[in-house]
């Protein structure tokens, strides 16, 4: 029996009973699956192991090929986010139109009018339209108030004139742009009767549909080389006078009258609901890459053996305590970023409902809950497969073992739709308004997201003098509630000594508020992960999965609990029996990692990787990649060999 078989002999949980867990129901967990057995019969979607010798442009023009090949697939559905997800687990890099249809189909569903949707949505879902999300200029992002470009209303014409006052304003970065988009969703400062009225989100035309050629006023290319993402065509856009009918702004929220007058309707915090439904992209559908490098690294580990045991057999990686070190936590904090990624999916689309019918109640909670997991989870999904990598040794650093793709095309996500210490700054402030509310009784806070404010004095009260695993929880809330009550103290000193409050917020505090807003999303990934538990649909599921959480939690709480010793919740004993805790969660999770991670059920053709494959061969694959797939062996060499010979060294 080869190892991998027999690794899974010691799975001690039915894993077919995790894999519904993990897509959020039986059905959606089938839908995937077949969708993924489909892909493997399509040559034009599989990427090619030598994609990563080719040079940008045929990288990029394969990836067309693939995108065609998708479509195709999901019947031109091509809205359809459940099998977006197939997609993006079967590419690992970057699809086409995947910001289109994350961002800009949807900013014209929630930002347009009805008569704009009838104008432009067919022609988007026939990618007749094919638009870009152009928010970001070279000198502004983050901050959006700042953005430059401006689109004037002139009253005469009744049109909006889009233009580029500096280059600081050139719109740079948007995905798509470079290439592809013949139309822009551009934001852009409303300006009418010489007043400012904020940043707003205006449909303008940019290449000529027939041509594709840009359109007068119009100077657009793309950006140049980043780190992987070789597929996106991230690009530059400068308009010069260009005029669009006053038609395009989108209107659901803000309109300007014929004769010049601004109303607005609604919340205009709305207008950036768009930015929402590509966060939920983010947090739901890529940590499933995670699971694509994790399937890779602890298959490998299990089948690669190093040094030999007391009986002259050599073991397994995965039988170090250090490689379990590193592969075990990650595997137990996917499992938490996936099942609080459901949820936080479920609260987007309940908030979406909710925006349609002008119920703007749940805004603010989902806002900050989508900034604190965005934040989170996509430094994770890096993080996980840098660490994958470095697990596999030196056949990890190859992109046949497809671990340095993932890498490159998660690593953008800390920093597009919202960059990550602003995102936690956001849930920071959240936290503090909340925890001052609660301090002050003055509101009842959600119990659903943020029911630990209701019990601010039992846990600033609770103290653990002997850790045991069902104290966890206990401690993870005192570690956000602590950290928030250190946070707000220090502010209040600052201020009390005179310090403005936007000073305080940017020089004295801002470590204080990522931790605070770190440690509320960690203490609510394991919340979720508690939630998720009572699903399973027996007891030994229900065990092993109870197992995987703790050694979540028992790493959060080794690698973060400064706050609770600094305030004296946990004493030095506690944190010991954590410790000893942790390693006897990674002796119990070892043999049950393979089954963990098969419960994703990707097959080999969707890891792309001839290391982690289902048959635990890794080396047959190897090999076979660099004698059969490289085309660089097939390129004659001879003529710089022959002129660096005739170079006489200096003796
Ligand atoms: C691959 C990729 C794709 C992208 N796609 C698009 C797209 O399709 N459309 C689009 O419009 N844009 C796009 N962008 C742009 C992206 O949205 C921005 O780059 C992102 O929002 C970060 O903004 P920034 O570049 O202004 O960073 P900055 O805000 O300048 O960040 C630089 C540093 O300053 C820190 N910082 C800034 N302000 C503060 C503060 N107040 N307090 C503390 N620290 C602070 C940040 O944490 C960071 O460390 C893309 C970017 C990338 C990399």
């Amino acid at each position: 029996m080869n190892i991998l078989e027999q690794a899974r002999q010691q799975v001690s949980f039915d894993v077919d009973s995790v894999t519904p867990l993990l897509y959020g129901s039986k059905e959606q967990a089938e839908h995937i699956k077949q969708f993924l057995e489909k892909c493997k019969n399509i040559p034009e979607v599989q990427t090619s192991p030598d994609y990563y010798n080719w040079n940008r442009g045929i990288q990029f023009l394969s990836k067309g090929d693939q995108a065609l090949a998708f479509q195709k697939l999901l019947d031109f559905k091509l809205d359809e986010i459940p099998l977006y997800l197939g997609t993006i687990i079967y590419s690992a890099t970057t699809n086409y139109y995947g910001v289109y249809f994350g961002m800009v189909v949807p900013a014209i569903k929630v930002l347009g009018t009805d008569e704009q949707i009838n104008a432009w949505y067919t022609d988007c879902l026939n990618l007749k339209i094919a638009g870009c999300y152009a928010q970001t200029e070279l000198a502004h992002g983050s901050d959006v108030q700042s953005l430059q470009t401006t689109a004037t209303y002139d009253q005469k014409t009744d049109e909006f004139i889009i233009h580029t006052p500096s280059v600081e304003a050139v719109k740079f970065w948007p995905g798509e742009l470079g290439f592809l988009a013949n139309w822009a969703l551009v934001y852009a400062k409303l300006i009418v009767n010489n007043k400012s009225h904020g940043v707003q989100a205006f449909m303008v035309p940019i290449r000529d549909l027939n041509t594709h050629k840009p359109l007068p006023g119009i100077e657009v290319g793309d950006i140049g080389p980043k780190i992987g993402y070789t597929s996106k065509d991230n690009g530059y856009l400068k308009f010069t006078h260009c005029r669009i009918p006053s038609f395009n702004m989108l209107a659901k929220y803000i309109k300007v009258t014929r004769d010049g007058q601004v109303i607005r309707q609604g919340d205009p915090k709305v207008s950036y609901s768009a930015m929402m439904i590509m966060r939920k992209l983010i947090i739901t559908v890529y940590p499933r890459t995670a699971a694509t490098s994790l399937t890779i690294a602890i298959r490998y580990s299990i089948a690669r053996q190093q040094f030999t045991n007391d009986q002259g057999q050599e073991n397994s990686v995965l039988e170090y305590q250090t490689q379990q070190h590193k592969l075990l936590p990650l595997l137990a904090n996917l499992y938490s970023i996936i099942f609080t990624g459901l949820k936080v999916g479920q609260l987007v689309d309940l908030n979406f409902s909710q925006v349609q019918k002008q119920d703007f109640s749940l805004m603010a909670i989902c806002h900050a809950i989508i900034c604190g997991t965005k934040a989170n989870f996509t430094y994770f999904v890096s993080n996980c497969a840098e660490w994958c990598r470095l697990s596999c040794g030196g056949h990890g650093y190859a992109h046949y073992s497809g671990l340095p793709a993932i890498y490159q095309d998660n690593c953008p996500n800390i920093t597009l739709e919202g960059e990550n210490q602003i995102m936690y700054l956001q849930l920071a402030r959240f936290l503090l308004k909340l925890y001052n509310q609660a301090k002050q009784a003055s509101k009842k806070i959600n119990e659903t997201y943020f029911g630990l404010f209701n019990r601010l004095q039992a846990i600033s009260d609770y103290r653990c003098t002997q850790f045991t695993r069902e104290q966890i929880l206990q401690l993870l809330e005192s570690n956000v509630i602590h950290s928030i009550q250190i946070t707000n103290d220090k502010m209040m000193a600052h201020i009390n000594n005179g310090l403005d409050p936007k000073s305080v917020w940017d020089y004295k505090i801002g470590t204080d508020l990522w931790s605070s807003a770190n440690n509320f999303i960690e203490y609510y990934k394991y919340l979720s992960f508690l939630q998720t538990i009572e699903q399973a649909d027996n007891n030994n599921t229900k065990r092993v999965l109870r197992d995987l959480a703790d050694l979540f939690a028992a790493s959060i709480l080794l690698e973060g609990s400064s706050v609770l010793i600094e305030t004296g919740v946990i004493n030095v004993e506690s944190i010991k029996l954590i410790r000893e805790f942790y390693t006897q969660q990674l002796t119990i999770i070892k043999p049950e990692a393979i089954g963990l991670v098969e419960a994703f059920r990707y097959n080999d053709a969707s890891l792309r990787s001839t290391i982690g494959c289902s048959d635990g061969q890794p080396y047959e694959k190897t090999y076979h990649s660099a004698i059969n797939e490289n085309t660089l062996n097939k390129t004659d060499f001879k003529p710089i060999v022959n002129q660096l010979k005739n170079i006489k060294a200096r003796l």
